[in-house]
C-alpha cells in the first residue's frame, strides 16, 4: 500500500491492450486509489520483474499473444502474488470465457460497457476482502507464534519437574529405608504408637516413591524413552504373576480368572503388562466391595487378545471415562473414603498398552461396576 496525503491508497494494475479502456478504468479508479496500466501480458511481466507491491489486478481477458487468463495463471504461480485478486475484464457475451478466467485463479469479473458504480464497489469489495485475508493471515501468525511460545513453555516446564521428580526419588528412598531399619529394630517395642507412627511414615514415603516412579515412567513413556524388554511370553503366566504380587499387598481378594486357551502368547514387556494387570486389578479391589469376586478374563480373536477385569464395584460416569486415562485425572466428588488416589496408574497403563500396539478402554456406568479391558496384538505363530 502507498500512503497520500495521510490515506491509505491501495495499488492496481489496470491491463487491457485497447487504450480506451485503460483511460476509462484509470479515470474511474485514480480518485481513490493508485493505478498503474499496462497494455500487455508481456509488458506486466517486466512489470512484475521490478516491482510486487499491488493489491488488486484489472485483466482484460482478450489480448493478443498472451491473453488475461494466462496471464491470470503467471500470476497465481508467484508466491508474492498468489494471493493478489484478479478481476477480469470482459464483453458481456464470453460466458466460456469467464468459467475459464475463474478456473485460472480469477475472483471476479467487470463487463464492459463500464459502469462506474459498478467497477468502483467490485474493486472496494475484493480489495476489502483482501484486506480482512491479510489480517486474518497476521492473526494467524501471531496465534502460531504464541502456541510455539506455550510449547517451549510447557517443555521447561516438564523438564523442570522431571528434574524436580527425579531428584527427589534419592533423599525419599533414604528416608524410606530409615524407616524400614526402625520398623525391624522397634518391632518389640511396648509402646505400640510409636509402632504406628513408624508404619505411617513408611507408608507416606512408600507412596511418594511410587508416585514419583509413576511420573517418571509416564514421562519416559510419553518421550518414547522407556527401554521396552520385548519378548515372547505366556499371556497365563503373566496374569499369575501379577495376582500373586497383588496377593502380598491385599489382605482379603477374590479374584477369579477365565481363560480358554492355557497356551496365548503375546511379544510384549513382561513386567510392563504385568504392572497394567496389577493396576488395573488393584483399582477394582479399591473400588469395590468385597462381597463379589474381581473378574479376569482373556479372550482371543485373530489377531489380538484382550484382558478385561471385571468388577461389580461403584461404577464410573461416562463423561469421566476418557479423563481417567488423563495425567491426574479422576472422578470428582465421590465419597470414598480414604481412598489414596494420584490420577496416575490409568495414564501409566495407556501408555504401556499403546507401546505394544495395543487399545486400552472402560464401560462402565455409574453404580453398575466397571470393566477395564485392553487388547495386544497376538503373536502370528501361536
Ligand atoms: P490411581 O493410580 O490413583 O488409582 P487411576 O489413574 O488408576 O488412579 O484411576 C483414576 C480414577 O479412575 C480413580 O481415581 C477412580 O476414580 C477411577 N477408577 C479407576 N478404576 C476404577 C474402577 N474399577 N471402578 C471405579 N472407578 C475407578
Amino acid at each position: 500500500m502507498s500512503y497520500e496525503n495521510g490515506l491509505t491508497r491501495e495499488k492496481i494494475l489496470i491491463v487491457d491492450d485497447v487504450p480506451e479502456n485503460l483511460k476509462l478504468l484509470g479515470e474511474i479508479l485514480k480518485s481513490k486509489y493508485k493505478v498503474s496500466v499496462a497494455n500487455s501480458g508481456e509488458r506486466v511481466l517486466e512489470i512484475l520483474r521490478l516491482r510486487k507491491d499491488f493489491d488488486l489486478f484489472l485483466l482484460d481477458i482478450m489480448m493478443p499473444e498472451m491473453d488475461g487468463i494466462e496471464l491470470c495463471k503467471r500470476i497465481k504461480s508467484d508466491t508474492e502474488l498468489f494471493d493478489v485478486p484478479v478481476i477480469f475484464i470482459s464483453a458481456l457475451t464470453d460466458i466460456k470465457d469467464k468459467s475459464q478466467a475463474f478456473e485460472s485463479g480469477g475472483v471476479d469479473y467487470i463487463t464492459k460497457p463500464f459502469n462506474r458504480e459498478e467497477v468502483l464497489l467490485r474493486v472496494e469489495t475484493h480489495l476489502k476482502i483482501r484486506g480482512l485475508q491479510k489480517e486474518l493471515k497476521l492473526k494467524n501468525m501471531e496465534l502460531q507464534e504464541n502456541l510455539n511460545k506455550l510449547r517451549e513453555l510447557e517443555r521447561l516446564r516438564d523438564n523442570l519437574v522431571h528434574m524436580i521428580v527425579h531428584d527427589m526419588r534419592s533423599p525419599l528412598t533414604g528416608v524410606l529405608s530409615m524407616f524400614e531399619i526402625l520398623k525391624i529394630e522397634c518391632e518389640g517395642l511396648k509402646n505400640q504408637e510409636i509402632m504406628e507412627y513408624i508404619k505411617s511414615g513408611y507408608y507416606s514415603a512408600n507412596t511418594l516413591i511410587e508416585m514419583i516412579n509413576s511420573l517418571l515412567d509416564i514421562s519416559r513413556l510419553e518421550e518414547g524413552k522407556l527401554p521396552l524388554n520385548i519378548s515372547r511370553e505366556n499371556i497365563k503366566e503373566i496374569m499369575s504373576e501379577a495376582i500373586k504380587t497383588i496377593a502380598l499387598n491385599v489382605k482379603k481378594m477374590d479374584v477369579i480368572t477365565e481363560m480358554s486357551d492355557d497356551s496365548i502368547y503375546v511379544d510384549c514387556d513382561k513386567e510392563l503388562i504385568k504392572r497394567v494387570i496389577i493396576n488395573l486389578v488393584n483399582n477394582s479391589i479399591k473400588h469395590s466391595c468385597a462381597k463379589s469376586p474381581i473378574v479376569v478374563k482373556v479372550e482371543k480373536d485373530i489377531e489380538f487378545i484382550t484382558i478385561s477385569v471385571i468388577d461389580d464395584g461403584i461404577g464410573i460416569p461416562e463423561e469421566y471415562h476418557k479423563k481417567i486415562f488423563e495425567k491426574f485425572g479422576q472422578v470428582e466428588m465421590r465419597q470414598e473414603k480414604k481412598k489414596y488416589s494420584t490420577g496416575l496408574g490409568l495414564t501409566f497403563c495407556k501408555l504401556a498398552v499403546e507401546v505394544h500396539k495395543g487399545k486400552i478402554g472402560v464401560e462402565s456406568s455409574e453404580g453398575k461396576g466397571s470393566r477395564f479391558y485392553f487388547s495386544l496384538p497376538l503373536c502370528r505363530q501361536q
